[in-house]
């Protein structure tokens, strides 16, 4: 096998992993380029495992600058294993987001309860029912109910730290 012949539905598999995006959390640049972690010279290994998708800056800073070791990317794999299993896209973006803006409190639309339903459920995020925006149902049979339109999250310690630990590279396991 070439250093050029990574089979099609490994490549693919390896950018689906991480959503078509670099597997670097403060990066996620949507320009991918497919990475030997155990370099192809040294390793001759093209299995699933040993690749990650990087974008080409981060590429070369882990390939050539050295500027990020293999153990670290090894994490960053072994992370976004954990991620696509345990959480939703949203909450995937939302970790990103919140990764770079620090922020302890947001506000979701209707049906935000579903979309983080993972992280509250693992303690990263606190509902404390702030009352927002609701829609009034009232039927003409008499059936009456309110449905918040809106929910207000914070951040708890854990989520904070859970957050550090995913943009830092250590391991979320
Ligand atoms: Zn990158």
């Amino acid at each position: 096998m070439s250093r050029d012949s990574i089979p099609a539905e490994i490549r693919r598999a390896v950018l689906v992993e991480a959503g078509h995006r670099c597997a670097i959390p403060t990066c996620r640049a949507t320009t991918t380029e497919i990475a030997h972690i155990v370099p192809w010279a040294e390793s001759h290994d093209h299995s699933f495992e040993n690749l990650i998708a990087l974008c080409p800056n981060c590429h070369t800073r882990f390939d050539q600058k050295k500027e990020m070791d293999r153990l670290a990317v090894k994490m960053y794999k072994h992370n976004l294993g954990i991620l696509n299993n345990r959480y939703g896209e949203f909450e995937r973006r939302l970790f990103e987001v919140l990764a770079k803006s620090n922020e302890r409190v947001f506000v979701l639309g209707a049906a935000g309860d579903l979309l983080v339903a993972n992280a509250v459920k693992d303690g990263f995020f606190e509902d404390k029912h702030v009352q927002g925006m609701s829609l009034d149902i009232n039927g003409d049979n008499g059936f009456s109910k309110s449905f918040p339109m809106t929910f207000t999250y914070w951040v708890t310690d854990a989520g904070v730290e859970f957050i550090k630990r995913f943009s830092n590279g250590n391991d979320i396991a």
